[in-house]
C-alpha cells in the first residue's frame, strides 16, 4: 500500500507536533512554513497545565527537562484602601500549572522535525480538494503540490479556515492584552511573586502576572522575567486606531514590541497606575517596549471538509484566559495521527476525528467566553469577597469544565 502523503500549512506549535505525530505514525508529511528563519519567541511565557503537559513529554513530544516553573495557585488580588501596594487577596484558587517560554516550547518541537520534511519561506496562498481523494495547495512562487490530506496549522488568521468555511469571522472580545516583561533583578522584593499565578483584577479587567524561566531559559531565583499581561477594554470602534503603530501602519490582531505609539503606552501604564496595587503597577512601569494583542473568539461548525482539515489556532479559537493555546493544536494533532492509524478507512477516521475536535475546542470557546466574561466584562470587585464569596461567584459564571485551566491540586 502506498504512504498517504500529508501537507501541513504552518510550521508552529500545531504544525510541527502534526509533523512529528504523523511521521512516527509512518506517513509521508511536508510542512510549508511561510517565515523564513526560525520562528521567534512570540511573547515571552505561556502557562500550561502541568498534568496536560506530562502526557507531552511521556510521548516525547518534549524534552522532560524543558524549563519551567510551577504554579500552585491563582491568586485573585485587588487594589483597597489599607492594601494599596500588593493588594487584597480574595482567593488563592488552585491550580496546577507549569510556567514556560513559548520559545523553548517551539524550539523542543521543531527539533523533532527532520529538516527535508520542513520547509521555509513556502508560503500558502490558495488550497482546495482535488476529487474526493485529495487536497492541492498552491503556493506564491506559482507551484503546487497535490496530497492525501492537508492539515491547516496557520495559525488564527488561518487561510484554511476562511476556505473551508468562508462565512465563519473571527469575533472581536471588546478587549485587548496588554503585554510586557521585566527581569527579576529589577523587582525590589521577588517573594510577592513565588510559587503562583498573580492575578490582580480591577474595574474592567485583570493582570496575569507570574515568573518565567529567563534569557537562555535559566531558573536561578533573581535570573527569571517577570511575565504579566493586562486586560483592558477598547471599543471595537476604537480597535483600529489602537492597533496603529507609532509610524502610523495599522496592524491586525497584535501590535507587536518596540511598535505602540508613546502616547498609547503612557496612558496604559497611567491606568494601571490607578487601577492596580502599587507592586504591580511598578513592574508595568518598568517594562519597555510593551506591545499587546487583540483578543478574538471563533467557534467552527467542523474540523474537516473533505481531504481538507484544521489544527490548533486554525480551528475554534478560544480566548487566552483557557489556557489552552498551544497544548489544544498539539491534542488535535495527537488525536488525528491516532485516528488515521486506528485502522479505520481515511474518510471514516477523519469524520470521528472531526466529531471529537469539534465538540472539544467549541467547548473550550465557550469556556474561554465564560472567563472572558467573568474576568473582564463583568467583574465584580473583588475586595468585598471572601474565598468563599470568590468561589461561588466564580462557579455561578463559570460552568463549563475543562481539563486546561481548571486542574485541581
Ligand atoms: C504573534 C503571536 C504571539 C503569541 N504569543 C503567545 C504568548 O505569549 N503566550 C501564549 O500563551 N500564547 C501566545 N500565542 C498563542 C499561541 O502561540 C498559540 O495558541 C499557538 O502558537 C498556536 O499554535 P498554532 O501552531 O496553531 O498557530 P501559530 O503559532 O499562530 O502558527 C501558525 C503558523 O502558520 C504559519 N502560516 C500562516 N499562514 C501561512 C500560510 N498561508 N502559508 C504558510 N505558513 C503560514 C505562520 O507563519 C505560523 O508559523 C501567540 C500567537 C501569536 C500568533
Amino acid at each position: 500500500m502506498q504512504t498517504m502523503k500529508i501537507g501541513i500549512i504552518g510550521g508552529s506549535i500545531a504544525g510541527c507536533c502534526a509533523a512529528i505525530e504523523l511521521t512516527r505514525r509512518g506517513f509521508d508529511v511536508t510542512v510549508f512554513e511561510r517565515s523564513g528563519d526560525e520562528l521567534k519567541d512570540r511573547g515571552a511565557g505561556i502557562g500550561v497545565p502541568s498534568g496536560e503537559f506530562d502526557t507531552f513529554i511521556a510521548r516525547d513530544l518534549v524534552d522532560a527537562d524543558i524549563p519551567n516553573i510551577s504554579a500552585r495557585s491563582f491568586s485573585r488580588i485587588w487594589r483597597t484602601d489599607e492594601e494599596s501596594r500588593l493588594g487584597y487577596l480574595a482567593w488563592d484558587q488552585p491550580a496546577n500549572l507549569a510556567a514556560l517560554n513559548w520559545g523553548a516550547l517551539y524550539r523542543n518541537l521543531r527539533d523533532r522535525v527532520d529538516d527535508e520534511h520542513y520547509l521555509t519561506r513556502q508560503h500558502v496562498v490558495a488550497l482546495h480538494q482535488s476529487g474526493n481523494d485529495g487536497a492541492v495547495v498552491e503556493l506564491a512562487d506559482g507551484s503546487t503540490a497535490t496530497f492525501d490530506l492537508v492539515v491547516c496549522a496557520d495559525g488564527y488568521a488561518s487561510l484554511g479556515r476562511s476556505t473551508l468555511f468562508p462565512e465563519i469571522e473571527l469575533a472581536y472580545a471588546g478587549y485587548v492584552l496588554w503585554r510586557g516583561f521585566i527581569a527579576e533583578d529589577q523587582l525590589e522584593d521577588a517573594a510577592a511573586l513565588e510559587n503562583g499565578i498573580r492575578c490582580v483584577g480591577h474595574p474592567g479587567g485583570h493582570g496575569i502576572f507570574y515568573f518565567v524561566p529567563g534569557p537562555g531559559d535559566v531558573l536561578e531565583r533573581g535570573s527569571r522575567l517577570v511575565n504579566w499581561g493586562v486586560y483592558c477594554q477598547v471599543p471595537a470602534a476604537e480597535l483600529a486606531a489602537f492597533m496603529t503603530d507609532r509610524s502610523g501602519q495599522q496592524h491586525q490582531g497584535s501590535l507587536p514590541p518596540g511598535s505602540m505609539p508613546p502616547d498609547t503606552e503612557q496612558a496604559l501604564k497611567a491606568a494601571a497606575r490607578r487601577n492596580l496595587p502599587s507592586y504591580y503597577a511598578d513592574i508595568t512601569d518598568k517594562s519597555p517596549d510593551t506591545f499587546a494583542y487583540a483578543i478574538y473568539d471563533c467557534e467552527v461548525p467542523a474540523y474537516v471538509k473533505g481531504r481538507i482539515c484544521l489544527a490548533g489556532d486554525a480551528g475554534a479559537f478560544a480566548r487566552p484566559h483557557s489556557g489552552a493555546g498551544a497544548l489544544k493544536g498539539m491534542n488535535d494533532m495527537v488525536s488525528l495521527g491516532a485516528a488515521l492509524a486506528s485502522g479505520a478507512g481515511i474518510d471514516e477516521a477523519l469524520a470521528m476525528w472531526n466529531t471529537e475536535r469539534t465538540t472539544a475546542n467549541n467547548n473550550l470557546v465557550r469556556f474561554g467566553n465564560q472567563l472572558g466574561r467573568a474576568l473582564v466584562e463583568e467583574i465584580p470587585d473583588w475586595s468585598q469577597l471572601d474565598a468563599a464569596g470568590m468561589q461561588k461567584w466564580y462557579t455561578s459564571i463559570v460552568t463549563i469544565k475543562s481539563d486546561y485551566i481548571h486542574t485541581r491540586r
